[in-house]
């Protein structure tokens, strides 16, 4: 093969993804492997690199065919420096200088991004974005992330982390936030938010099919919930429909910063389908200003569980400066 890759790599706390992938978001080769959290992060990255020249091997690609590498990675990091700063769940990565190790192993020029901003631009480039020049990616899964192409390029605010979209704040005061923070979207609307309110309103003996359904209040999760709404239980699709009005708020706050004219929503909670499209979309234009409202328009993320290694490759393709 003569056409030009580049390698996306998606670090996470259990698991690396790789994958060469061409100018059109195509990938052509790719593998999983353990991220091992325990273990020094060069001899990773060494497995990594490991890795890579096996699939160029399996794939005919050959080493000049590779331009560049892009990281995604679960901050927090810093994208200017090529370093990973503190990740609580990876501590011996704490202050990786990534990007000089990769480069120095692999002879490519490397880049560094967060992960869910990652995420906004290969969704952008290469998924339910394409076309569009203003586009905000929200991902609910259990937590809330996201980012935002404006303009065709990806935002990255003065230091590389701009777009926590799920650390914007709903309620004034409100619910405690893994971020220290309180009020924030996450607390309320990540799948992980919903099986804590279910998990409350159970304990606190409302009626309700949950606890049953899950084998027990503490093991009810988001998903139970879609299940025990679907089965016509009064309390989850209450909580459902609170959960909806939360992200409603969020997504219309959302559309009243950034004026996108599309909004891509990924992650596991959107799985549930129609049954969070249909009322986001609904409350997006209550909450939305009107004139902006108008010509937003919300759809299901495209890349699924290929999101991180694509993200990762648009970085790479967009530093570059190559537009396919
Ligand atoms: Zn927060």
């Amino acid at each position: 093969m003569n056409a030009d890759y580049v390698l996306g790599i998606d670090v996470g706390g259990t698991k690396i993804a790789l994958g060469l992938v061409d100018a059109s978001g195509r990938q052509v080769a790719g593998d999983r492997i353990p991220t091992h959290a325990e273990a020094p992060p060069a001899v990773t990255v060494q497995r990594m690199v490991d890795r890579v020249h096996a699939l160029m091997d399996e794939a005919g690609i050959s080493e000049d065919a590779v331009r560049a590498v892009g990281i995604a990675f679960a901050g927090p990091l810093d994208p200017v420096e090529g370093r990973i700063l503190t990740p609580p769940n990876l501590p011996t990565w704490h202050n990786f200088p990534v990007v000089d190790v990769v480069e120095a192993a692999l002879g490519k020029p490397a880049y560094l991004e967060n992960d869910a901003n990652a995420a906004a631009l290969g969704e952008a480039q290469y998924g339910a974005g394409v076309g569009v020049k203003n586009m905000v990616y929200l991902t609910v899964s259990t937590g809330i992330g996201g980012g935002a192409v404006l303009d065709g390029r990806l935002f990255r605010g003065e230091t590389g982390a701009a777009c926590e979209l799920g650390h914007i704040k709903i309620v004034y005061n409100g619910r405690e936030c893994g971020c220290g923070g309180r009020g924030c979207l996450e607390a309320y609307a990540s799948g992980t938010a919903l099986a804590k309110r279910a998990q409350e309103a159970v304990a606190a003996g409302e009626p309700s099919s949950l606890a049953e359904l899950a084998g027990g209040v503490q093991h009810i999760r988001a998903e139970t919930v879609v299940q025990a709404m679907d089965a016509g239980d009064e309390l989850a699709t209450r909580l459902w429909r609170e959960t909806m009005e939360y992200l409603s708020a969020g997504v219309g706050s959302l559309v009243n910063t950034f004026n996108p004219r599309r909004i891509v929503v990924g992650g596991g909670l959107s799985n549930a389908g129609e049954r969070l499209f249909g009322p986001l979309r609904e409350g997006m234009r209550r909450h939305a200003m009107a004139p902006l409202a108008e010509v937003a328009e919300i759809v299901p993320a495209k890349l699924g569980d290929a999101v991180g290694v694509i993200g990762a490759a648009a970085v790479a393709w967009e530093r570059l400066g190559e537009k396919s």
